[in-house]
């Protein structure tokens, strides 16, 4: 069962913006609206893919992550626009302030969604249903987006909910619920189960939570290692995760696909450059300074490599970074090599102390490399 003995239940809320990017640009460009918008990659480019598509174009099979061409394949009809991730961002502490007013227990997982937990809810509304209602109407008032919401006693069930009834939906699964729920949903939508692992319960003839239940947690983790004894519990409603307000941040970097192959030293070395300065501002907002220096090198047949150098010092200068990238460059097999990706990180952060960032922070450095 979803709650423990002696434990008091907890309350939490996962919302989810509708449709973020595509809905932002709408708002702000009157001549979108209504009309079939993909958010991305232009399908003009090689390397671009959908970051977030407009209800009015997922009608024609658009999704995110789904090559740009291909979406204009779909919809040829479809206004393709650049992400305005300024724009977003600032939507994003807009939605968080929204969310603060209820509860501190924030937990973003990237800009447009979050897990809040509210059983002690700021204002003592004590009810979560309302609470999410409450906040999805300030987020229409407010900021003329919509919002959906689900509401249950852990973030996976409340995170499944937010789901159910998209858009502008609100959702809630009770105690009482959970395991029927969850008996009938399909592998695919539990938490932590990914594209290879649903294929290969579907193989083994599990097709929904009561087939996952079913089996002993001896037989879950031979059969799905660690992983299936998360599985056990998750099946069972049980997900006693916290709803977690800061995360620690390991890493900062930032990386760029190119519309064409990089073949010449000098054009990788230009492109390290721009990625070393979005690096650098990176780290100074997040105060950081790192030893270890990470160059990643995607090549056009898609084969990746990655390098690293450490330092006793940490360091965030621009020249430093594009410097240091460089050289573990160089010392790659630069002859003959077609390079699609470049990409910088910087780790082992110096001093340790100084690292408590959000996760939709981090969150933001993934946004921005579409
Ligand atoms: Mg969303």
């Amino acid at each position: 069962m979803a709650q423990e003995h002696g434990k008091q239940q907890r309350k939490i809320i996962h919302i989810d913006m509708d449709a973020f990017y595509a809905s932002v640009e709408q708002r702000d460009f009157p001549e979108y609206r209504g009309k079939p918008l993909v958010v991305g990659g232009l399908p003009e480019g090689r390397g671009g893919v959908v970051a977030t598509a407009s209800y009015e174009a997922r009608k024609f099979g658009v999704r995110s992550a789904m090559p740009s061409k291909q979406a204009l394949k779909l919809c040829p009809h479809a206004l393709f626009v650049r992400p305005r991730f300024a724009a977003y961002k600032e939507v994003s502490q807009k939605i968080r302030e929204i969310f603060s007013r209820y509860t501190d227990l924030i937990e973003p997982l990237s800009l447009d969604e979050a897990y809040l937990d509210v059983t002690a809810d700021k204002l003592n509304i004590g009810s979560a249903i309302e609470v999410a209602h409450q906040i999805k109407q300030a987020i229409k008032d407010e900021l003329q987006l919509t919002a959906s919401a689900g509401v249950s006693v852990n973030k996976f069930v409340a995170k499944i909910a937010s789901d159910l009834k998209k858009p502008d939906g609100l959702t809630f699964i009770g105690p009482s619920s959970i395991e029927k729920f969850i008996e009938n949903l399909p592998v695919d939508k539990f938490y932590g189960v990914g594209k290879v692992t649903a294929d290969k319960m579907k193989k083994q003839g599990l097709f929904t939570g009561a087939d996952l239940k079913a089996l002993s947690k001896e037989d879950m983790v031979s059969r799905f290692g660690k992983a299936g004894g998360f599985y056990f519990d998750i099946v069972r409603g049980v997900d006693d995760r916290p709803v977690q307000p800061h995360r620690e941040t390991k890493s900062v970097g930032a990386e760029d696909t190119f519309p064409y192959d990089l073949t010449t030293a000098e054009e990788m070395y230009a492109e390290l450059e721009k990625i070393a300065k979005t690096v650098n501002e990176r780290l100074l907002r997040y105060q950081l300074k790192g030893r270890t220096v990470t160059l990643k090198i995607k090549y056009s047949d898609f084969k990746q490599i990655t390098r690293s150098q450490s330092f006793t010092e940490g360091d965030n200068d621009a020249n430093f970074i594009a410097d240091t990238a460089k050289r573990l460059l160089d010392a790659t097999d630069l002859e003959n090599s077609s390079v699609r990706l470049l990409g910088i990180t910087l780790s082992n952060f110096y001093p340790p102390e100084i690292r408590t960032k959000t996760s939709s922070e981090q969150l933001d450095l993934f946004d921005q490399q579409i």
